[in-house]
C-alpha cells in the first residue's frame, strides 16, 4: 500500500493523525469531516494514496465503484432519510485542499453551516 509520508489522509489512514471513523475495509477509510458542513459530513478515501481524482485509471475502477456504493450505505446507516450531496473537488481550481481522492457525503437536515 503506497502512502505519502506528508499527507494528512495518509498520517489518518495510518492512524498517526486521529479521526472520528464511520467505516473501515482493507481498500477504503470513511471518516467524519473536521469542520462540518452539516449535521453528517463524512468523507470516503482509499487507504492507498492517490492525489486526485484527475489521476484515475482503469485500474481504479472496482475501488470507485466500491466507494459510490458504500456512500448511500453509509448515510443510510447515520439515519439520513431527505437526500444528500456528493463533492469530489479536484484540483486547484476544483478547489481541492487536500490532495488525497475524498468523496465529500453531506446531509441531515437543513439548515446547514455551508452548501
Ligand atoms: P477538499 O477541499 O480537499 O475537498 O476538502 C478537504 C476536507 O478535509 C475539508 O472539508 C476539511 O475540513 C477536511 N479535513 C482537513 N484536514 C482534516 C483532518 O485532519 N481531519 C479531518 N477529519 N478532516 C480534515
Ligand atoms: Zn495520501
Amino acid at each position: 500500500m503506497t502512502a505519502d509520508p506528508t499527507c494528512i489522509f495518509c498520517k489518518i489512514v495510518a492512524g498517526h493523525v486521529p479521526s472520528k471513523k464511520v467505516y473501515e475495509d482493507d481498500e477504503l477509510l470513511a471518516f467524519h469531516d473536521i469542520n462540518p458542513w452539516a449535521p453528517v459530513h463524512f468523507l470516503i478515501v482509499p487507504k492507498t494514496h492517490l492525489a486526485s481524482f484527475y489521476d484515475v485509471e482503469a485500474q481504479h475502477q472496482a475501488m470507485l465503484g466500491k466507494m459510490m456504493v458504500l456512500a448511500p450505505r453509509l448515510v443510510r446507516d447515520l439515519g439520513v432519510t431527505n437526500g444528500f450531496r456528493t463533492i469530489i473537488n479536484t484540483g486547484a481550481d476544483g478547489r481541492q485542499e487536500v490532495p488525497h481522492l475524498h468523496i465529500h457525503v453531506i446531509g441531515g437536515p437543513r439548515p446547514w453551516a455551508r452548501g
